[in-house]
């Protein structure tokens, strides 16, 4: 017995002494100390000895069990120590878990919008300005042809801060304050807020967004005009979108023309959106009236120029296919996560 034990202490030792890696040390733990390994099978041996043998083979069986155990530990944990790579300690962080995701923030979907009407502007030489959401009516009415007291006026539900002062009901009047300052040839398009007295409802909002355009130079035709808004209309839409003029009533532009667009939403078949026309109005637009030039001062007979105006949460509602300009002004992070 003796003898045997002496034999699997010394096997055991050149064995757990030569172990490289995980899978070696695993095959030597089921070898010595598994359900039927060496180690275990002494151990539950020793219940079976003589009485008398008992105690001292025991002892031994005991003693070289505990000796190989703490071998086994010992070259495990030289293992473990070998396969980490240098510099990496247990508790490190590990780089090739993902990482966290960090909420990033975006562009609200009338700025998205509007930028990309920009964009397309001034990829054809228009410049973009600027002009005040605070405005005289002598800009936002008498210089565009909209004299005091003409019914017309009643076309734009104004917010009045003052008897002559007032939020501006349209972009047009950034047209007068460019063209004052400025000799043709001009090509700008003037992007803002406009404000209506206007009930709030699914198509309306007292506040919403305008991009204006004009241009003026000599010989400036209505083609020149439809021309600038299909190229606008394709890249803001489709490709193959269509362009409709209709004849309409500005008192600052004549002809006027309303701008529609084959329907996004069926092709042009008929559907609710366009109530069965096939047909959608995106803008409003036509030849600048001579009598808006005699405000600035520019010479008719040389010049003329055309202008138009849309609204972005209209564009945006139909490009996306968004039925409520509230949602616009909600600010819930559900829809406006989704652009
Ligand atoms: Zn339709």
């Amino acid at each position: 017995m003796e003898k045997k034990i002496e034999e699997l202490r010394k096997e055991f030792r050149a064995e757990v002494g030569n172990a490289k890696n995980f899978e070696e040390i695993e095959t030597i733990r089921i070898k010595y100390f598994g359900k039927k390994g060496g180690f275990t099978t002494l151990l539950r041996e020793i219940g079976g000895l003589p009485a008398e043998q008992r105690k001292d083979i025991g002892k031994i069986i005991n003693e070289s069990s505990g000796e190989a155990t703490r071998l086994f530990e010992e070259r495990k944990k030289e293992i473990i120590e070998q396969t980490e790579e240098p510099g990496c300690a247990k508790d490190a962080v590990d780089i090739s878990l993902p990482g966290k995701k960090f909420k990033t923030g975006r562009k609200h979907p009338i700025t998205q919008v509007m930028d990309e009407a920009k964009d397309i502007f001034v990829s054809m030489g228009f410049q973009v300005v600027d002009g005040p959401e605070v405005e005289t009516s002598y800009y936002n009415f008498q210089a565009l042809n909209i004299p005091e007291n003409h019914p017309a006026r009643d076309m734009w539900n104004s917010l009045y801060l003052d008897k002559d002062i007032l939020l501006r009901t349209h972009t047009s009047p950034v047209q007068i304050r460019v063209m004052e300052k400025r000799k043709p040839p001009i090509a700008i398009i003037a992007p803002g807020k406009c404000y209506r007295r206007d009930a709030i409802d699914a198509s309306h909002s007292p506040m919403f967004h305008q991009i204006e355009g004009l241009l003026v130079d000599k010989n400036v035709t209505f083609g020149d005009l439809k021309g600038v808004l299909e190229a606008f209309v394709k890249k803001m839409f489709d490709k193959d979108a269509k362009l409709r003029l209709r004849p309409s009533y500005f008192p600052f532009t004549e002809p006027s023309a309303e701008v529609d667009i084959g329907c996004v939403m069926c092709e042009g078949k008929g559907c609710p959106v366009c109530k069965k026309t096939g047909w959608l109005e995106i803008m409003g637009a036509g030849m600048v009236h001579p009598e808006v030039f005699k405000h600035v001062k520019y010479d008719t007979r040389e010049y003329n120029g055309f202008a138009f105006g849309m609204g972005i949460e209209r564009i945006a509602m139909l490009k996306y296919g968004i039925d409520d300009i509230r949602l616009f002004f909600e600010n819930d992070m559900r829809f406006l996560k989704q652009f």
